[in-house]
């Protein structure tokens, strides 16, 4: 008989360890087909460890257990989890955007575990309409006459133009005709909307003549798309929203402004413009996303004529692009905080600390982990909003022996996973983002993945 036939018989078998009492406590726990698939499983890779000469008798059954709770816990592990953002960038798509204000999850939670009044009018009991929770906040805190709410802004726009301008013409500037990210084009939206782009101008200028020379009794819409991600410098003119509006009454045409990021009213820094100054301006329709700075879930919105609005709420793609129950209870909730105490909207919270708070926060963790060096920091809104949006902050730089590469993804690996900057060979824990509550749970994730 040969030693490797000898290692095999070495093995127990999965009917030996189904019967062992720290077995049976997790067949409790997570079933019992679970269990015999994750030995199979690890029963399966030590024979061919042995195979491969790299594993031997005798084989510690304990091990073989400990190892299947290790699975069965990497199993449980959410794949949607819980990340710390100390990249500096308060609205980052990738993480999620804007965190969620504690009235919006319990708003949430409320509406989740039980039924709701999604769609009844709670007076007469008749079917009401989805959006109308959140339909009068809107309205009050821009100004407009009307609003709708849908999955999010891609689906803002694409809907909007199939309601106005479906087998019409659309004209935009040759500048505007932007990709927001992901892929997401402009141009392409608008011919999945079913309307026909005309594009005016040129990149750098656009004059509300080339406008006029580009309208034909074919045009519904002059479309006006903020330019989010990017800025042009130098030579260049746009067309404001003042003077669409002059040219759209010549020829009974709708202004459309894709706004994007949702702002509802300046703070100390003119961030960007508002929902209501683009309404003010002489925008019939405005769009723009939920969880960009409106600081609340993903969503998208649709502001302005009550005559459009009810034009696009009875398109048939609503109910492909309609907001989900709990997005709007989350919405709603969002909404009343910015209207009545817009400083719990955590989005509003974090944008507006103080420097000397960023920076005690930043020095807590350098004391606490015993190392690196406290620095001013260039943070960012991100999001879609204008790439100069600058913000002071501070940050904990790190030279981890690993390097910062390695210690980047270790941190990211971890649990809580940790999103940080890399910057000349360093490390970089941007403190705009990370609440005094997550620096704790920082703390261990630095200590377990850099040491
Ligand atoms: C972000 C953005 C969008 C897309 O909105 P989503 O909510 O991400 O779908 C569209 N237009 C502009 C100008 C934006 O900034």
């Amino acid at each position: 008989m040969t030693e490797g036939a000898n290692a095999y018989r070495g093995l127990p078998s999965v009917q030996q360890l189904l019967q062992r009492p720290d077995t049976i406590a997790l067949i409790d726990d997570h079933g019992r087909d679970c269990c015999r698939d994750h030995l199979r499983a690890i029963l399966g890779a030590l024979r061919a460890d042995i195979a491969g000469g790299s594993s031997s008798a005798p084989f510690d059954a304990e091990a073989i257990v400990a190892q299947l709770a290790e699975h069965i816990a990497m199993r449980a592990r959410p794949g949607l989890r819980w990340v710390i953002n100390s990249t500096g960038i308060v609205l980052h798509t990738n993480l999620g955007r804007a965190p969620m204000a504690r009235e919006a999850i319990d708003a949430v939670v409320d509406i989740a575990r039980g039924y709701c009044s999604l769609e009844v009018d709670l007076k007469s009991g008749r079917r009401g309409a989805r959006t109308q929770s959140i339909e009068p906040l809107l309205r009050e805190l821009t100004g407009a006459e009307a609003a709708l709410a849908v999955n999010n802004g891609a689906a803002a726009i694409l809907l909007v133009l199939s309601a106005l301008a479906g087998g019409a013409d659309v004209v935009v500037s040759r500048g505007e005709l932007v990709e927001i990210g992901g892929g997401f084009r402009i141009p392409d939206v608008i011919h999945q909307g079913g309307a026909r782009l005309v594009e005016v101008g040129a990149t750098n200028k656009t004059r509300i003549e080339d406008y006029r020379r580009a309208i034909s009794p074919d045009t519904r819409v002059l479309l006006k798309v903020h330019q989010s991600n990017f800025r042009m410098l130098g030579f260049t003119q746009q067309t404001d929203i003042g003077e669409l509006r002059e040219e759209a009454d010549l020829h009974g045409l709708a202004v459309v402004v894709d706004l994007g990021s949702g702002l509802l009213r300046h703070g100390s820094t003119r961030l960007e413009p508002t929902i209501g100054d683009a309404l003010a301006a002489g925008a019939d329709i405005v769009t723009c996303s939920g969880d960009k700075l409106l600081g609340g879930p993903q969503a998208g919105l649709i502001l302005g004529r009550k005559h459009m609005i009810d034009a696009i709420a009875r398109h048939p793609l609503i109910r492909a692009v309609r907001l989900d129950k709990m997005s709007l209870a989350a919405l709603e909730a969002t909404l009343k905080l910015q209207r009545d105490t817009p400083g719990k909207v955590p989005l509003n919270a974090m944008l507006s600390q103080a420097s000397t708070d960023i920076r005690a926060r930043a020095e807590r963790l350098c004391n606490a982990y015993g190392a690196g060096e406290v620095l001013a920091s260039d943070a960012f809104t991100g999001g879609g909003s204008l790439p100069e949006n600058r913000i002071d902050s501070f940050a904990l730089h790190l030279r981890p022996s690993i390097g910062a590469e390695d210690a980047a993804a270790r941190l990211r690996a971890g649990d809580p996973a940790v999103f940080a900057r890399i910057s000349k060979g360093e490390l970089v824990l941007d403190m705009l983002t990370v609440r005094d509550d997550e620096l704790d749970s920082l703390l261990t994730a630095l200590r377990l993945a850099l040491t």
